[in-house]
Order: C-alpha cells, then sequence, then structure tokens
C-alpha cells in the first residue's frame, strides 16, 4: 500500500457498456439500464445494459457453435495455455483501469482492488500450465488384445453467474480453467458489479480469444441468471453466491441435468488456542473479520476461542479493530470501504440489531460510520453469543463476530461444526498436534492453520455441507470443467460371436 499516494478522482460522468457476444460488442438499444451508484460516494459510474432472456439465447447460440466446431476445444493445451498467457499480460497491462472500476462499482479500497487484479493475472499463468498438464489415463493390464484409455473432454458451453463481492476475482477463479478445459462461456456478472467482466472481454479478444468463447450477457439475476440455470443449451453451470439461489438453481437445473458448481455461503470459525500467538492471532481475526467489510464467503465470523484467554484476547481485538482505517476506497491509505449495496447495509444493520435484542453484549462497533456520503459500517463484536441466537447461525455477510467461549479442544470442534455451511476454518495454535487434529475434524473445504483469507489457484477451493458443490481451481477445478469418457480398443482379430 502507498499511502502516500494521491486520492483517486471519479469520473466526470459514468462509463456506459454494451454486451459481448460473438466476439462483438452490442449496443444497449431500448434495453433497460442498470445506473450504477458508487456506494461510497453516491454519483452514478457506470451504465450497464440489463439483457434479455432473449439475448441469453442469442450468446448461447454463440457459445454452442464455438464449442460445436472445435475452434478453442480443438485447440492443443499449449495454443490455448498461449492466449491464457497473453491474457495474463493484459490484465497486468490494464491493473489500474480494472482496479478502478473495481472500486466504484463494489466500494472496495482501491490498494485491495489493485491487489486482486493482480492475483487474477497470476491466476491465468497459472491455468495456462494447467491447460498443458491436464490428462487422462490409461488401462495397460487389460490383456494383450485390449488397450483402454480414459480421456478428458471439456464438458461443453459453461454458464458462469457470478456474485458482487469480489467481480473480478471470482470471474478469474473460473474462466481461465474453463477456457483451459477446452468449454466455452457465456457469463453473467452480477446486476451491481458488471464493468470488469465486460472489460475482460476486450483483454480475451486481444489475447486471440475466438469469437464465441467468451460471451458477457448483463442482467438481473431473476431473469438472466434464472433462464441461464434453466437453459437447455448449457452443460454446466458455475454458481457462486447465496446458498438460497443456489437451492434454487438445482431445481432450475433439472430439466437437462445440467452440472452444477455451487460455490455458496459460509459461517466460518476462528478457532484460537491458548497457546497461540496472540497479537498474530489478534491481527488474523481482525483481518478475516473486516477485510472487504465481512462480504466474504470465508469471513471469519464466529470467534471461537479458549475460554482462559477469551476476555484478553477479545480486548486484544477490540483495540485492533479500532485502528482499521475505514473510509474512502478511492484513498490508496484504506483498508476497508464501503458496503457495496443498500440491501446489504440494511441487512447487515437489521443482524446487530436482533443480536442486541436476543440479548448478546455489544464490545466494540455495532453502528453505521456518518461520512456525510456512502454506507459505512464499524467492524462489530459481539459477546454473550449463545449458539442458537439469529447472529450465531446465519450468514450476516458484513463485519459482524460473534465470541464463543471453549473449555476443551473437543468443544470447539463442536462449536466449529454446529452450523449448516462448511466453507472455512481458521486455527490458531502453535501446538502442531493441535493444529493438525483440528483441521481434520473440522468441517470446512478450506482450513488455514495460523493465518485466514490468503492461498493462490494451486489449491482448490469449495465447501462442505451447505456450502456447495464442487471445486473450482487447482487442478481439480480445471477437471470440474471436464468429463470422462472410456475407450476400449482391441487389438487384431475379433475372437468371433457367431461361428
Ligand atoms: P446472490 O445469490 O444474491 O447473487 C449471486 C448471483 O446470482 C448474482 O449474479 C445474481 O444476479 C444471481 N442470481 C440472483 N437470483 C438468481 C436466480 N434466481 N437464478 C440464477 N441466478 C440468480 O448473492 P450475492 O448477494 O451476489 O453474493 C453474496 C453471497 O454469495 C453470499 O451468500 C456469499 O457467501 C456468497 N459467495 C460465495 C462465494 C464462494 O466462493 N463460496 C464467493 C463469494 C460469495
Amino acid at each position: 500500500m502507498d499511502e502516500k499516494a494521491p486520492i483517486l478522482s471519479l469520473p466526470s460522468e459514468p462509463r456506459s457498456f454494451g454486451f459481448f457476444v460473438e466476439g462483438a460488442w452490442l449496443d444497449a438499444g431500448d434495453r433497460k439500464i442498470m445506473e450504477r451508484e458508487s456506494p461510497a460516494h453516491e454519483v452514478p459510474v457506470t451504465r450497464i445494459p440489463l439483457c434479455t432472456a432473449a439475448d441469453l439465447d442469442r450468446a448461447v447460440t454463440a457459445a454452442r457453435a464455438a464449442f460445436e466446431d472445435r475452434r478453442w476445444s480443438g485447440l492443443s493445451g499449449a495454443e490455448r495455455a498461449a492466449v491464457l498467457s497473453k491474457a495474463a499480460a493484459g490484465i497486468r497491462a490494464r491493473v489500474d483501469e480494472l482496479a478502478y472500476w473495481e472500486t466504484l462499482e463494489n466500494g472496495k479500497p482501491i490498494a485491495q482492488s489493485r491487489g486482486e487484479v493482480e492475483g487474477a493475472a497470476g491466476i491465468y499463468d497459472y491455468a495456462a500450465g494447467a491447460a498443458r498438464m491436464l490428462h487422462g489415463d490409461t488401462f495397460n493390464n487389460l490383456g494383450d488384445k485390449m488397450l483402454g484409455l480414459v480421456t478428458r473432454e471439456p464438458i461443453g458451453v459453461v454458464g458462469l453467474i457470478t456474485p458482487w463481492n469480489f467481480p473480478f476475482f471470482i470471474l478469474s477463479e473460473r474462466v481461465p480453467f474453463v477456457l483451459a478445459a477446452g468449454c466455452t462461456i457465456v457469463a453473467k456478472p452480477s446486476e451491481f458489479t458488471s464493468a470488469t467482466s465486460l472489460i475482460m472481454a476486450d483483454i480475451l479478444a486481444d489475447a486471440g480469444l475466438p469469437a464465441g468463447v467468451y460471451n458477457v450477457v448483463p442482467g438481473l439475476g431473476a431473469e438472466v441468471g434464472q433462464a441461464m440455470t434453466e437453459h437447455a443449451d448449457i452443460d454446466m453451470v458455475s454458481f457462486t453466491g447465496s446458498s438460497r439461489v443456489g437451492r434454487s438453481a438445482i431445481q432450475a437445473a433439472s430439466g437437462n441435468f445440467k452440472k452444477l458448481g455451487l460455490e455458496l455461503g459460509g459461517k466460518n470459525p476462528q478457532i484460537v488456542f491458548a497457546d497461540a500467538d496472540l497479537d498474530d492471532a489478534a491481527d488474523g481475526v481482525a483481518f478475516g473479520l473486516a477485510f472487504n467489510t465481512g462480504q466474504c464467503c470465508v469471513s471469519g465470523s464466529r470467534l471461537v476461542v479458549e475460554a482462559s484467554i477469551a476476555d484478553d484476547f477479545t480486548a486484544r481485538l477490540s483495540e485492533k479493530l479500532a485502528k482499521v482505517r475505514v473510509g474512502d476506497p478511492l484513498d490508496p491509505a484504506t483498508q476497508v470501504g464501503a458496503i457495496t449495496t443498500d440491501a446489504q447495509n440494511a441487512t447487515i444493520l437489521d443482524y446487530i440489531a436482533a443480536g442486541q435484542a436476543a440479548g448478546a453484549t455489544l464490545v466494540t462497533g455495532g453502528a453505521s460510520i456518518d461520512r456525510g456520503k456512502g454506507r459505512f459500517i464499524a467492524p462489530t463484536l459481539f459477546a454473550g453469543v449463545t449458539r442458537d441466537m439469529t447472529i450465531a447461525r446465519e450468514e450476516i455477510f458484513g463485519p459482524v463476530l460473534s465470541v464463543f467461549p471453549f473449555a476443551t479442544p473437543d468443544e470447539a470442534i463442536a462449536i466449529a461444526n454446529d452450523t449448516n455451511y462448511g466453507l472455512a476454518a481458521s486455527i490458531w495454535t502453535k501446538d502442531i498436534d493441535k493444529a493438525i487434529q483440528t483441521s481434520r475434524r473440522v468441517q470446512a473445504g478450506r482450513v488455514w492453520v495460523n493465518c485466514t483469507i490468503t492461498g493462490g489457484p494451486e489449491l482448490p477451493i469449495g465447501g462442505f455441507k451447505q456450502s456447495g458443490w464442487g471445486r473450482e481451481t487447482g487442478i481439480y477445478g480445471v477437471e470440474e470443467y471436464t468429463q470422462i469418457k472410456s475407450v476400449h480398443i482391441e487389438l487384431g482379430k475379433r475372437d468371433p460371436w457367431i461361428a
């Protein structure tokens, strides 16, 4: 972070986008326009067409044609890798632009947006390698007359539905892997944050991606998203968003039995043992709570802390949280920006009120921060929370943490696993046995030991229980976008059936 860098200025007028199908930009025409206001500044920043189900059909037709004529899937892994590497360079060349529009639409700090965009470029680099590594298997043990091959084939046309919390990063945890596998894409970003998914269309085209392989149809979830999950000519949908909509996607996808990847919500424990480096742990828990204003699927929203240190640790944590720089996301020194949508802001404040009404003790935060304009909420800590309270059970998707003291490791595990979700968990201890034993027993797709919300594209991400189906990123992530074919090859003259 460059704390002396100047605060960026707002755009003089909103940037208008079309939508992208078959390698060409299409004008909004008479479609409704979503005029998006910056959540921090309350000025219009982008104008995005709200596409229709007919627009989606057009994009699916383009993606289907591009898939069937093998203009992309027929290329070698090396050729696909070359495009993905160029896309990585293309992202790096446009970091400032991508980060700026991401911050304006989402409200996250500009330094964070830059980090996410640079990280996204690295994911394309990794996926370029994965395109060349993808392989099947052989069975040479079937006797002299038979050879067995297991081949991986791209699954086909993939629909991507993404949320507003990490618009570009989540897109980039999907697109290069889908492309590495040889599939074609129709993307529907969140209606609140479409700009960077649209800009990516130019970057991919400039990198040499053939027309029709990456199409973007911005629009409302209830219209374009719903039509996408129902669409008979889409082979797989990767949906990232709430468990509520994920559940409805399961029903919608049943029409043509399309495969679904689901990356859903979380209620993630931060388990702190008394033998942890408590300063590190407090810093990490503060980060896990306040990063992206808690609007992270993997946000650490339940502090499960050893009873002997609970009071001391809570006090340390409050001190840390008081120092978090919440403010203008266009200021490079800001650590936490604005709440992305009005509805989310209201939801978080409702949960805070529900915690107080249920008798939980507010330790710090608990209110909006008035900056004249924009929606900001102070990182909030509740003690005295019982496991049946709403704030203990539901995903808040905001900077609100509940504290649960535990007496024994078994109790820590019981509290940590007492949720329908299973996305992520963090463990803080200097005892290697405790760290490994706890990581084995905690029900979560991602476990962090003495760290939180970190990692790279090498390791897969995804959830246990109601946090989702399937995995994204890593070689596992590419494989999700393939299907397996078994090939039996008989050698020489057949043993006759009819004499
Ligand atoms: P959301 O479920 O409201 O929306 C997600 C996407 O689905 C958006 O593009 C939206 O337009 C679309 N959508 C809405 N209704 C739809 C429908 N009926 N059919 C198909 N698509 C529809 O979620 P959100 O508010 O954008 O994001 C917050 C949620 O996302 C949180 O629950 C969070 O935990 C989850 N999330 C999960 C991960 C993960 O990797 N597990 C990552 C980020 C966010």
